[in-house]
C-alpha cells in the first residue's frame, strides 16, 4: 500500500443533518463494517456490508473514497401519516473495490433520524446484467438488546397453501438469541430497544420489479441478523430467489431508523423519502371511508340483498366506498354486477371489487380466479371495470417476496392505473415505499388482521395490544389495510341474539366502544374499510356513528405523544387544523390521560370520546385526567 492509498483509505464517520446521528465505517480485516451512535449512544454494532453477484464478490471491500453533499428532502404524498415532507437530509456516496479492483458504490441518506443505504453497481465490464446470489448486510446489536420481531412463515402453508403473507404473532421485548418461530427469520419491519439507550426500525424500501423483498435471518451470535432472500418453496417452487438487474443498477433500500425514545420510529417517512413515482398518472384517487360486508357477515352475504344493505350503509355513512368481497362474479356474473355498481353510484357510492391474484402458487377457490395473474385477461377486465364505473381493486391471496410476484405487483398497478383503478393488497408482502412510488397504491393487509378477530377469540383477546403495537411497527412503515373499528359485541351477524338452542355464537369484543374509535385514528391507511354493520345506524352509540362519519382517513402530520409498543399508545394525527389524539390501552396498568396538557401541547379545545358509566359519552374535558383502564381508549378531537 502506498502512502497516497493510506490516505485515501482513511474512514469517514457520516454525520447526519443535526450531527446526532452518526455512521462510523470501519475496514478491518478486509471487510467493510458500518455502526450507527445516536446522541454518542452506540445502537448498532459494527455491521457488515457487501454482497455477492453471479459475476463478482463483493463481500470483501475496500473503501477509497466518499462524496457527501447536504440534501432536502422536499415531496407532498397524500396518502401516508404526513402530507407535506421537508426535511434536510445528507447523501454520501462511498466509493469502494473488491478483492479484484471491480468498483461498487454504497450509498447513504441520512436524515436527523434515520440511515439508509444501498449498492450501485456499474457496468465495468462488457457484462450487462447480474444475478445477485447473496448480500451480506448485517445488523448486529449491543449487548442486552432486545426485538419486537414477527418471524417468515414457511412457504406453501396456512388457508390453501397460501403463506408467506406477513400474518404471524409478534413476540415482544424478547432476547435476541432465539431462532425465529419456523427458522426463516423475521420480516419487515423490525424493532429492537438497545436497553435505556435507545431504538432501531429495521426496514428496507424501494423494492419493485428489479429485485425480490427481502426480510432479516435468524439471529448469528458473530454477524447479527443479515438480509435473507425469499426461500425457495415460495411462489410454490417457481420463480428464482437471486434477483436480477440490468447494470448499472441497484438494490433497495436498506433502512434504520433510530432515536432515544419512539417519537422517530412512529414519525419516520423514511420509507418514502428515498423512493421516486415509477410513473405518472393522469388520474385523481379519492381516498375514505368503506363498508364491507365480509367481515363480518362473511361469505353468506354474497347476495344482491345484502350488498344492497351494505351500499346503503355507506350512503347513510356519507361514506363514499363499498367493497364488494369474493365469489362476486359467481352470484351476479358481470352483467349483474354492472347493475350493482348503477345502484351503489346512484347512491354515491363507488365500487371496489375483490379478485384472488391467482396462478400457478396456492389452491384458493374463493374467485374471481385467473384474471389478474394474466395480462391477457387483467386488461380487458379492467376496460370493463373503468366502463362501469367501478373505482379501486382489492387483489388477494399472492404467492411470497420472490422478484416474479414483485413484478406482477407493479404489472397489476400499472396496468390498473391505466383504467383509474385503486389497488389494495391482501394476503400480501409488506408495501415497500409503494405509497410514493406507484400513484394508485393504496394500503396491504401483511399483518393479522381484523378478519382474525372474527375467527379466533384470541385475537379479540389481542386487539387492544395489536392496536398498541402496530404504530410503532408494520403501520410505520406503509399503509396497512386493517379492516377495523367494530361495535358490534359479537362479531357475527346475529350480535348477541340467541341461535339455534338459545346458544350465543361468535368472538366476543374486549374493548370498550371508546376504545375502537381510537382503533380508527390509530391505523392508518387512506381508504379505511371499517367493520361496521347496518345494524350499528341503530345499536351503537349515536355519538360513535357521528364520529366515524366524520373522522378522516388522510392525515397532514403524526406524532406520538406517548406509549410503549404492546402496553399503550397515545397518538397524535392532524387534518387540516383538526388533531385527532387516540388513544387505548393493553395493559393491567391504567393509562392516565391529561386531556389538559395534550390541547396546551397541540393548541385547541378538546372534545372527548371516552367511557362513562352508561358506555360511550363525548363532551368537553374533565377537570382530572382521564384514567383508561386495559381495553379502554379514547379519542379527543381538538379544534
Ligand atoms: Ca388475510
Amino acid at each position: 500500500m502506498n502512502i497516497l492509498s493510506i490516505l485515501l483509505a482513511v474512514l469517514p464517520v457520516l454525520s447526519g443533518p443535526d450531527g446526532r446521528l452518526q455512521v462510523r465505517l470501519d475496514n478491518g480485516g478486509g471487510q467493510l463494517r458500518y455502526s450507527i451512535a445516536y446522541d454518542g449512544k452506540n445502537l448498532v454494532e459494527p455491521s457488515l456490508l457487501g454482497l455477492q453477484t453471479n459475476e463478482a464478490d463483493y463481500t470483501r471491500l475496500e473503501f477509497l473514497s466518499a462524496d457527501t453533499q447536504e440534501v432536502r428532502d422536499t415531496y407532498t404524498l397524500d396518502r401516508i401519516k404526513a402530507s407535506r415532507i421537508d426535511h434536510p437530509a445528507v447523501n454520501a456516496v462511498l466509493h469502494c473495490k473488491n478483492a479484484d479492483g471491480r468498483p461498487l458504490d454504497i450509498e447513504w441518506h441520512l436524515t436527523a433520524n434515520d440511515a439508509a443505504f444501498r449498492y450501485r453497481i456499474p457496468r465495468d465490464t462488457e457484462t450487462g446484467s447480474i444475478r445477485v446470489l447473496r448480500e451480506t448486510s448485517a445488523f448486529r446489536f449491543p449487548e442486552g438488546t432486545t426485538g419486537f420481531l414477527t418471524p417468515q412463515s414457511h412457504a406453501m402453508i396456512g388457508w390453501k397453501r397460501s403463506k408467506p403473507s406477513y400474518e404471524e404473532f409478534y413476540s415482544l421485548d424478547a432476547p435476541l438469541d432465539q431462532r425465529s418461530q419456523y427458522g426463516h427469520g423475521f420480516t419487515f419491519p423490525c424493532l429492537f430497544r438497545v436497553g435505556g439507550d435507545g431504538w432501531v426500525l429495521v426496514s428496507e424500501t424501494g423494492v419493485d420489479s428489479r429485485y425480490c423483498a427481502s426480510h432479516l435471518s435468524d439471529y448469528d451470535p458473530q454477524e447479527g441478523y443479515s438480509i435473507a432472500f425469499p426461500m425457495p418453496e415460495e411462489n410454490n417452487g417457481n420463480g428464482t430467489v437471486e434477483p436480477a438487474f440490468a447494470l448499472p443498477g441497484a438494490t433497495p433500500w436498506r433502512t434504520l431508523t433510530v432515536g432515544s425514545g419512539l417519537a422517530p420510529i412512529v414519525e419516520t417517512t423514511i420509507a418514502f423519502d428515498v423512493v421516486e413515482p415509477r410513473y405518472e398518472t393522469t388520474r385523481g384517487y379519492r381516498y375514505g371511508k368503506s363498508s364491507w360486508s365480509w367481515i363480518v357477515w362473511q361469505d353468506a352475504s354474497m347476495n344482491k340483498a345484502d350488498q344492497i344493505a351494505y351500499i346503503d350503509l355507506a350512503a347513510a355513512m356519507d361514506w363514499p366506498y363499498i367493497l364488494i368481497d369474493a365469489g362476486w362474479d359467481k352470484e351476479f356474473g358481470h352483467a349483474g354486477m354492472e347493475e350493482l355498481v348503477r345502484y351503489a353510484r346512484s347512491k354515491g357510492v363507488d365500487v371496489f371489487l375483490w379478485y384472488s391474484s391467482s396462478g400457478w402458487w396456492n389452491d384458493i377457490v374463493q374467485s374471481p380466479v385467473d384474471i389478474m395473474c394474466d395480462p391477457l385477461a387483467r386488461k380487458p377486465e379492467m376496460r370493463w371495470m373503468e366502463r362501469i364505473g367501478v373505482k379501486g381493486i382489492k387483489v388477494d391471496f399472492f404467492g411470497g417476496d420472490k422478484q416474479e410476484t414483485i413484478r406482477l405487483y407493479e404489472a397489476i398497478l400499472s396496468d390498473a392505473d391505466d383504467h383509474g383503478l385503486m389497488c389494495i393488497f391482501h394476503g400480501a408482502t409488506l408495501p415497500r415505499g409503494w405509497e410514493r412510488m406507484y400513484p394508485n397504491y393504496v394500503g396491504s393487509e401483511a399483518v393479522l388482521a381484523s378478519e382474525n378477530m372474527v375467527f379466533g377469540q384470541n385475537h379479540c383477546d389481542l386487539e387492544s395490544q395489536n392496536a398498541a403495537l402496530h404504530p410503532f411497527l408494520r403501520n410505520t412503515v406503509g399503509c396497512m389495510e386493517f379492516g377495523g373499528v367494530f361495535l358490534n359485541k359479537r362479531l357475527n351477524r346475529a350480535n348477541g341474539a340467541p341461535g339455534p338452542g338459545g346458544r350465543i355464537f361468535g368472538t366476543q369484543r374486549r374493548t370498550t366502544d371508546a376504545a375502537e374509535l381510537a382503533v380508527a385514528v390509530l391505523y392508518q391507511n387512506p381508504i379505511q374499510n371499517f367493520a361496521l354493520t347496518p345494524n350499528n345506524l341503530t345499536d351503537a352509540p349515536a355519538e360513535a356513528i357521528a364520529f366515524l362519519r366524520e373522522v378522516p382517513t388522510t392525515w397532514d402530520e403524526t406524532r406520538l405523544i406517548d406509549g410503549y409498543p404492546g402496553r399503550n399508545i397515545v397518538l397524535a394525527r392532524r387534518h387540516g387544523a383538526t388533531w385527532y389524539v387516540a388513544a387505548i390501552n393493553a395493559s393491567g396498568q391504567p393509562l392516565q390521560l391529561d386531556v389538559h396538557a395534550i390541547e396546551q401541547r397541540l393548541g385547541g379545545t378538546a372534545r372527548v370520546y371516552s367511557t362513562g358509566k352508561d358506555g360511550l359519552q363525548a363532551g368537553p374535558a374533565a377537570k382530572k385526567p382521564l384514567s383508561l383502564p386495559k381495553d379502554d381508549g379514547a379519542v379527543l378531537v381538538i379544534r
